[in-house]
Parts: C-alpha cells; structure tokens; sequence
C-alpha cells in the first residue's frame, strides 16, 4: 500500500510556489499517484490568486498527464468567527476545501481557547473537507475538541509533511499528540505532502514513518486508496 492521493499541493499560481499543474501532474504520475488535488492559497495570501482564479477552474480537464485533478483551494481562516478568504459559492464549486491558519492572513494572539472556538466555527462550516497543518505552533489548539469535533462533522484532519521538514519548533510534538487522538477516535488520516515545487508532490516519507511508528495502520489512511479517496470527496474517478 502507498499514496495513492495528494490532497495538499501548490503550483506557481500560489505565489510562492515554483512548478506549473503540468510539471505537477507529470511528478504525481512518476509517483504512482491517481488523484492530485490542486490546492492553491486563496486570495488574502500575499502573491495568492484572485477569486477569479478558482471560479475559472472549470476550464481545466479532468485528467493530467492521466492524474485525476480534482480543483480546490486552500483558504484562509481570516478571523476569530472563523471567516474563510473565498466566498461560499467558490468553495461550494470545489472539489477539495483544506483551511488553515497562516501567520499572514490569521489573527495570531487570540489564544488557545479563542483558537478553539474559531476551530469549531471552521469545522462546522459544510464547504471545508479538511484541517490544514494544526500542528503549527503559532496557534495553540485544544486538539481533542477540535478533532473530535472534526470527526462529528465528517472533516479530515491532515497531518502534513511539510511540517516535518521545515524547522517549526514546536510541530513535532503536535503532530504526535493530533496522531493519538486521530488514532483514539478510529477518524480517517490523510497525509499531504503541501508540496510548493513538483519534485515534493507525493513527497509524505517523514510523516508516514511517524504515522507508522505512532501505531496508524495504513489501512486507516484514507488517501493510500485512490477509490475511497474519491468516494470521500464524490468525485469520479
Ligand atoms: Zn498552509
Ligand atoms: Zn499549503
């Protein structure tokens, strides 16, 4: 078993990010993967594409270089009520929905219990799919209300490669903690790579070891199975 599903991943679009959705694509086929999700940080990210850019995602195919593509975003939670950077009808036409807090776009002193009542507004909003690095240390979380609130309302929580290869003090022991939750609760895992350049789409080594080693069965990761994954987010493949 292995990735079959990168649900997490930035192309050039984003601003920061360095490859096109061909040279991506092409990275997801060398890797074995059926489905990769194009997940481009939505508009309050600086550099980040306008609204237009997401409407107009209709305009690409199906399938790259024989990858299902499934068009989705990654917004912005942009205030305490948990407010997202896409306007409801843009994420209701998404496939994919991931919704994180990031240094720029997200008040950053609210505190742990504020953060958690701005999670639990997030989780209950029907167009996000996913969490989106929780683990990030800048935002103090109580991990079992939010991801057991996640599992109440059928939202994945990600556990994020990225943030096993960029120095995040702080992550690591997160990242073990949301694990043993996710693990306690029975919840699906998906591991994303949050790739910013191709050579990284599909790239989940870190991460899944510390899975494995944290006692996450493979068979419990929802995106190691290209059919359940697009069962998940009813999409065809
Ligand atoms: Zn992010
Ligand atoms: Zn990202």
């Amino acid at each position: 078993m292995k990735l079959r599903a990168d649900l997490h991943t930035h192309s050039i679009s984003s601003g920061h990010a360095y490859s096109t959705i061909a040279e991506m694509a092409l990275a997801a086929r060398k890797r074995g993967l059926k489905i990769l999700a194009l997940t481009d940080h939505a508009p309050d990210m600086p550099g980040g594409p306008h609204e237009y850019y997401f409407f107009n995602l209709r305009a690409l195919p199906e399938y790259l270089h024989g990858v299902r593509i499934l068009k989705g975003a990654e917004v912005n939670i942009i205030s305490a009520n948990g407010k997202l950077d896409l306007p409801v009808e843009m994420l209701a036409s998404l496939d994919v929905v991931v919704a994180s807090s990031h240094a720029v776009t997200t008040p950053e002193t609210l505190g742990k219990k504020k953060n958690t009542e701005m999670y639990l507004k997030v989780v209950a909003n029907p167009h996000i799919d996913i969490l989106g690095h929780i683990e990030n240390p800048l935002f103090e979380l109580d991990y079992p209300t939010v991801i057991k609130a996640a599992k109440a309302h059928n939202k994945l929580v990600e556990i994020n490669n990225a943030s096993f290869t960029i120095a995040r003090h702080g992550s690591f022991n997160n990242c073990l903690e949301i694990m043993r939750i996710l693990k306690a609760e029975n919840m699906p895992v998906v591991i994303n790579s949050d790739a910013h350049v191709a050579s990284r789409v599909g790239e989940i080594s870190r991460a899944l070891e510390v899975a494995l080693e944290q006692g996450i069965k493979k068979e419990n990761i929802l995106n190691f199975n290209a059919q359940k994954t697009a069962e998940w987010f009813q999409v065809k493949l």
